[in-house]
């Protein structure tokens, strides 16, 4: 689904253009200032019902916009009455009267029929108007059709206006096209665009389709071939084909890229046999190849651009949904793991104060062999308790989602003094250089700490008291931490092992612990975008690289 953000201030300034243009012109008309009324001496005017029609038009739109209901309806109606009538004088060739029932001023500009705006412009009026019924009906239908009247009304100010750009002293000389003023054409150009851009998001929210170029591109298909048959003689004209084959882009089925080249071809031939009439054939038929040559090789690039295009989209759109997809399988995993060990400890903890039962109510009765079972018994269950405590904190890590400054020299020294007692007691020396403050999550980061400089205490060499650095440095837009110990080392086998929950290298006698600590420093990275390893040799020492993002 393509998502289609469109200002809702653009549409109102759009509709208030139009309602500025309308009421200037009918200023022209009231006060006599035929530059307001035709721009330049010998154009066409816009005569007053006109200037009316976009006054209503403009005003119509805002209510629509602003779902004044009545306002717009009643507005649009009496836009329809008028131009309606209007248009129905030519082929009935009457006079309802209603040309100059407003406007007296007839004198300004004297055309063939006195006050009357152009047929072309009664009949964008009329669509016009009805485009705004049609979308006041909100009915999928009714938006459908209004994407259709819109765009007509779009395509009748660009032929007209085309007209004066082929021919700036008259849009007149371009026959019965351009029998609409030049600043009615731009009326209805800004019209145009206006209806596209209420439409589209209408569509969006009703059928959850893309906006439709079909109108559109109908539309600019047949300007370009009006101005191509007005200039026959104009290679460059043939070029014009190229802005729908590259409007064409927009589509979402490919193959209308191809279907609109296909149509310009047709319209390209057609024009063969126009303008064969004004030229010599052979330079037509070469005019027309070139321009035919170019729609193809350009519809063809831009078929494979997007197809390369939507080949990549498909790709991204796979990886997220996969991504998605491993989210959802975490948490399910997450919850697994929170309810069992959650629920385990209820059994372990009945276990652990009957055995102390036993021992405090029989311990008399009980020869030493069976103290000594018990004594297992409850070492176990202590034993259970503090994985299941561990299981639960390594559920936890990564849920806090609020993130805060964190000063690291601040952190050390904290795990430091908790750490008082063991360091003392091994006689540990800890040098620890200055190091940055981060953003993160600050329980975590103290946990990352903590468990690597206990890991280097515990894992010392019998022989040598332990000595540990911590240092920092900043490189590529991340800081490299690392804890280095003289200890007992690990074996390179192990380095990445010894990251997975409840793996260890030695038995609970030699080194206690429950082999949970370097799972939660992996986890603990993961979620602040980090990275941990080790690098270490046996009997000498180990270093504990991780990363943090700067
Ligand atoms: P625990 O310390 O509870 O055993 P960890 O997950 O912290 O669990 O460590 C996993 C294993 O990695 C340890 O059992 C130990 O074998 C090894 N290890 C961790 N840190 C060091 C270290 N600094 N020196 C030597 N071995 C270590």
């Amino acid at each position: 689904m393509r998502k289609i953000l469109l200002n809702p201030l653009i549409n109102t300034a759009l509709f208030a253009l139009i309602l500025l243009l309308g009421a200037t012109v009918v200023l022209g008309w009231k006060l006599e200032i035929p530059a307001l009324v035709r721009v330049f001496p010998g154009l066409a005017p816009m005569q007053f019902n006109n200037a009316l029609c976009f006054v209503l038009l403009g005003l119509s739109g805002m209510a629509y916009l602003n779902n004044i209901r009545w306002a717009c309806t009643s507005l649009a109606g009496l836009g329809i009455v008028i131009s309606g009538l209007t248009l129905l004088q030519y082929p009935l060739g009457l006079d309802f009267g209603i040309d100059l029932l407003l406007a007296k001023e007839e004198t300004i500009v004297k055309t063939a029929y006195p006050g009357r705006m152009a047929p072309n412009s009664a009949l964008s009026h009329l669509l016009a108007f009805s485009t705004l019924c049609l979308l006041r009906m909100g009915k999928v239908f009714s938006i459908r059709t209004a994407g259709w009247t819109g765009a007509t009304v779009l395509g009748l100010g660009l032929v007209s206006l085309a007209g004066y750009v082929i021919n700036p002293k008259g849009g007149y000389s371009w026959g019965e096209l351009t029998q609409m003023a030049i600043h009615t054409s731009f009326g209805f150009v800004i019209a145009g665009v206006a209806f596209a851009y209420v439409i589209a998001p209408k569509r969006m929210s009703l059928e959850n389709k893309a906006f439709n170029l079909w109108p559109y591109m109908i539309l600019l298909l047949l300007v370009v071939f009006f101005i191509d048959m007005q200039i026959p003689q104009g290679v460059a004209v043939g070029l014009l084909y190229l802005i729908p084959i590259m409007l064409s882009w927009f589509f979402n089925d490919r193959r209308n890229i191809l279907i609109v080249a296909a149509a310009a071809n047709v319209l390209i031939v057609l024009d063969i046999v126009f303008a064969t009439q004004y030229l010599e054939r052979d330079a037509v038929v070469f005019n027309q190849t070139m321009s035919l040559i170019n729609v193809w090789v350009s519809a063809l690039i831009i078929f494979f651009l997007k197809l390369a295009n939507q080949k990549q989209q498909e790709a991204v759109k796979a990886e997220l949904e996969k991504a998605a997809q491993l989210k959802q399988k975490n948490k399910e995993l997450q919850e697994l793991t929170y309810v069992a060990s959650h629920d385990l400890q209820e059994p372990v903890r009945t276990i652990s104060s009957f055995s102390d039962l036993l021992v405090a109510s029989y311990n008399d009765k009980l020869d030493d062999e069976a103290k000594q079972y018990l004594r297992f018994i409850r070492e176990a269950s202590a034993r259970s308790q503090q994985l299941i405590v561990d299981l639960l904190d390594y559920n936890r890590i990564g849920q806090e989602t609020k993130t805060e400054r964190v000063d690291l020299n601040t952190i050390v020294s904290e795990v430091l003094a908790d750490l008082s007692v063991k360091i003392k007691e091994e006689n540990a020396i800890i040098n620890c250089k200055k190091l940055p403050t981060v953003k993160g999550q600050l329980l975590e980061l103290r946990l990352l700490f903590q468990n690597l400089i206990s890991n280097a205490i515990k894992f010392h060499k019998p022989d040598a008291p332990p000595e540990i650095n911590i240092t920092a440095k900043r490189q590529n837009g991340h800081y490299e931490f690392s804890v280095s110990d003289n200890g007992i080392g690990i074996d390179e086998t192990y380095h990445s092992k010894i990251f997975v929950v409840f793996k260890r290298l030695h038995k609970k006698d030699e080194y206690d612990g429950t082999g949970i600590g370097l799972a939660h420093c992996k986890k603990i990275l993961e979620h602040h975008n980090g990275d941990i390893w080790v690098e270490s040799t046996p009997g000498e020492g180990s270093t504990f690289f991780f990363t943090l993002p700067a």
